[in-house]
């Protein structure tokens, strides 16, 4: 690791200009993926700055939104009563994140700025109707996640909330990769009263994205039954050491149906 400045700003404004101020600048939050990738000179910063003073821990429920602070750690997530009331999915999607130590240091708004092609969250955000409030603005999910650990976010914008619409039934299902818990291919179906939304992280090439296919065949009926026919291509898959293209697109049907049966018997 290259020596380094570790500043802890009082407010997330103080946190935004000290960002601003140069490129070499960056902020940590739980620092699970950052730095292991400091340590290993794969990235050089200048100033690290702490966002655990900036008061962005927040559960908050209101008029049938949650949201959720950008500093609420996975462990905060799976331990949140009135998550677990309103949206059980998530709490247990958070609760099935990497190991403990991750659980208790990572934290939402740095599992969505990472943008992972394999993360849990982002399937969530996207499912949800998920809104990123920022230092700048605020960002639709379809807008936010780009690619492969890339997002919309500008060098010197900060997440600060993530809003999230609670359906009428949800459920996570995710194939682990069985070291690091990552998704192999997880799967986030969401029942709205009017519309099924199904998001797949961990198998498109380029990262989240919705899954029209299923989110049809779920619309005719919501039932594990209605994918019996259902067999994806592979097109626009990844593959990789972990599993060919054409296995993710059959995983992809198999979480959506335990997903379903899941969310049905809540
Ligand atoms: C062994 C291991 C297993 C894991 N397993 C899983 C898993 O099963 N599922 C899963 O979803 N994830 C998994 N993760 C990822 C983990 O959950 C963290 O969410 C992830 O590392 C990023 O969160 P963080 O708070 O640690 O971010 P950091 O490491 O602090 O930051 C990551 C990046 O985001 C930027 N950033 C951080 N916070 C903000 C913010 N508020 N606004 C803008 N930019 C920001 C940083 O500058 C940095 O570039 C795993 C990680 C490890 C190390």
């Amino acid at each position: 690791m290259y020596s380094l400045t570790y500043i802890k700003p009082d407010s997330i404004d103080k946190a935004a200009s000290l960002l601003a101020e140069s490129d070499e600048h960056k902020v940590v939050s739980g620092g699970m993926t950052l730095l292991p990738t400091l340590k290993q000179r794969l990235a050089r910063v200048e100033k690290l700055i702490g966002l655990e003073d900036c008061g962005l821990n927040n559960i908050a429920l209101n008029s049938g939104i949650l949201t959720i602070g950008a500093m609420a750690s996975h462990y905060d997530v799976s331990h949140s009563a009135d998550i677990n009331a309103k949206n059980p999915a998530l709490v247990e999607l958070a609760s099935h994140i990497g190991d403990r130590q991750v659980r208790n240091r990572g934290t939402i708004g740095g599992s969505l700025a990472n943008n992972d092609p394999s993360a849990c969250y982002p399937a969530a955000v996207m499912a949800l109707k998920g809104t990123i409030l920022t230092t700048k603005r605020e960002i639709e999910a379809e807008e936010f996640f780009v690619d492969l650990f890339e997002t919309c976010l500008e060098e010197d914008e900060i997440i600060k909330s993530v809003s999230l619409l609670i359906p009428e039934a949800a459920a996570y299902e995710k194939f682990p990769n069985p070291a690091s818990r990552y998704a192999m291919v997880g799967v986030f179906v969401a029942k709205f009263p009017s519309e099924i939304r199904v998001a797949v992280t961990g198998a498109g090439e380029n990262g989240v994205y919705r899954c029209s296919e299923i989110e049809h065949a779920l619309s005719n009926s919501f039932s594990a039954d209605s994918l019996s026919d259902i067999t994806l291509s592979a097109e626009g898959l990844m593959s990789d050491i972990h599993a060919e293209a054409d296995y993710r697109a059959h995983l992809i049907v198999e979480m959506a149906r335990r997903a379903v049966n899941k969310a049905s018997s809540r």
